[in-house]
């Protein structure tokens, strides 16, 4: 199966043997039976995630589109959330007037539970349709219509031939898989099915091969949560070395998704995020791609140049390039590394994101002394060794948790860092133990390539002088567990097959 035949994206666990509760040395990750780290569990969950949100975060960047969301009305609530950063989004790709991005709710009640929520669905699409005239809509199908049984590709079929703009669907419901990741996939599959398989003109047809003296074609899969500077240090890139390229499919329209099956060559920006779509791409198009680094840091970005440029006889470009770049960044944080030598850091993120955020780190001279990501697959295996050799052998605490701030408070405790790195909602948490705190990463600043090394390098030594604000405000809050919690271990309620 694929993405082209899958009716409903199959959750990760399935897919790809993901694993959601694992802690203990980040040398034991890629050591352990992989369906066993499948099955780990926790016996006390203080958190979770949906896989709807990834999924609605990706489909809310589709420009002009309308979201429905049908459910319970909580369902698409976190579409408040997401607006300033869709509008900001958008105001820093050139679009000074972009609105709040247009979500609904069909709202279903008791009553729709007991007679089926179909009906309201179907009149939902066609009022959309005739008030707001999106260019798509995006029908998301969550947990109590599916309960009930609704219908939706049956209500999707009716409703397409009556209105003239792209239907997409997903099911995302959040009872369906554990690895809020899958969200990832469901996005893909509700994009390539509403504007390339479903379309009303049809898949295009697969590219002729290219014509002797053309520049190669790249598709650059970009992330939700990537901001425009980034996309711009990543096709300065591949642009200084002779590549064009196609960025999508977040913030992409119709014609551009749909320019990405005649792209020469699909890389990813990071594996765990795209593999779905670069597979999608590969089997219907055959179009080859480069699926394992992300360009952060100078070892990962030198690594996904090579790999881009060795698709086309490009290495000599790509190795003047990367020494040029390097030599210049390098002597542009020359003045920072004294400030970083030694600095014990603490990472929480994605797993991929996090894994090359702490390769970045220890070229600029830091430890990596623990690591929380969101979930594990083997995408990020191989990384975890490499992390450990950059720093002799040295080993470090991982929590593989979809968020639990419980465990992340005790072992931060247990760890004490010099430096927390994660995203803003780990940070308040380490910020009210007076840590100094970075984002690890925010959509208008640099943060991939070789502007990003220098921008991180910067940021890491502004917070590490001046945290006063955390320090006085760990002196101010109280603690957030009991004393008795800290005395297990932040790993006490995972229930591990192997173990
Ligand atoms: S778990 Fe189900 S009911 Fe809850 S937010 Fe997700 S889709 Fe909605």
């Amino acid at each position: 199966m694929g993405l082209k035949e899958d009716k409903i994206v199959p959750g990760r666990e399935e897919r790809v043997a993901a694993c959601m509760a694992f802690g203990g040395c980040a040398s034991g990750i890629g050591k352990q039976d992989k369906i066993c780290l499948k099955n780990n569990e926790r016996g006390f969950s203080q958190a979770g995630l949906c896989q709807l949100l990834p999924t609605l975060g990706m489909l809310l960047t589709l420009p002009e589109t309308a979201v429905i969301v049908h459910g319970a009305i909580g369902c698409g609530s976190t579409g408040f959330g997401m607006n300033t950063s869709i509008r900001l989004h958008h105001l820093l790709r050139g679009n000074p007037n972009a609105k709040d991005s247009l979500w609904f709710s069909t709202n279903l009640d008791e009553s729709d539970v007991v007679h089926g929520g179909e009906q309201r669905l179907e009149e939902t699409i066609l009022a959309v349709n005739e008030k707001y005239k999106p260019k798509s809509i995006i029908v998301m199908h969550t947990c109590t219509p599916s309960i009930i049984g609704d219908d939706l590709v049956g209500v999707i079929e009716k409703v397409r031939p009556l209105i003239d703009t792209s239907l997409l669907y997903s099911h995302c419901e959040g009872f369906k898989t554990k690895v809020w990741a899958t969200g990832y996939d469901v996005a893909f599959h509700a994009m390539v099915h509403g504007f390339i398989e479903k379309d009303k003109d049809g898949p295009p047809p697969k590219k002729e091969g290219r014509k002797p003296g053309e520049r190669p074609i790249v598709n650059v899969i970009n992330l939700a949560s990537m901001g425009k500077p980034d996309e711009v240090e990543l096709e300065r890139l591949l642009n200084a070395i002779g590549i064009d390229v196609v960025i999508g499919p977040n913030f992409a329209d119709r014609e551009t998704i749909r320019r990405m099956t005649q792209a020469d060559l699909t890389v990813s920006v990071c594996p765990t995020h795209d593999d779905y779509l670069v597979h999608y791409l590969n089997t219907e198009y055959g179009i080859p791609c480069v699926l394992k680094d992300m360009p952060i840091g100078l070892e990962n970005t030198r690594r996904w140049l090579l790999d881009i440029a060795g698709n086309f006889g490009l290495e000599n470009e790509a190795l003047a390039l990367i020494e040029a770049e390097e030599a210049k960044v390098k002597k542009g944080v020359e003045k920072y590394l004294p400030a970083l030598k030694g600095i014990k850091v603490f990472l929480s993120a994605g797993e991929f994101r996090a894994l090359v955020t702490g390769g970045l780190f220890q070229e600029l001279g830091m430890e990596i002394v623990g690591l929380r990501s969101y979930h594990h697959d083997d995408f990020g295996t191989e990384f975890y060794d490499r992390l450990i050799e950059a720093q002799k052998g040295k080993d470090f605490p991982i929590d593989i948790a979809n968020f639990q701030p419980f465990e992340l408070v005790n072992l931060l405790k247990k760890v004490d860092p010099d430096l927390f790195c994660g995203h803003v909602f780990d940070n308040a948490w380490a910020a009210r133990l007076g840590y100094p705190t970075i984002t690890i990463f925010r959509i208008f600043d640099h943060y991939v390539g070789y502007r990003g090394f220098y921008e991180v390098a910067k940021k890491a030594v502004r917070n590490l002088r001046n945290h006063a604000f955390n320090a006085k405000l760990s002196q101010n809050v109280p603690e957030a567990y009991r004393k008795e919690w800290y005395e297990k271990s932040p790993f006490a309620y995972i229930k591990s097959e192997a173990a």
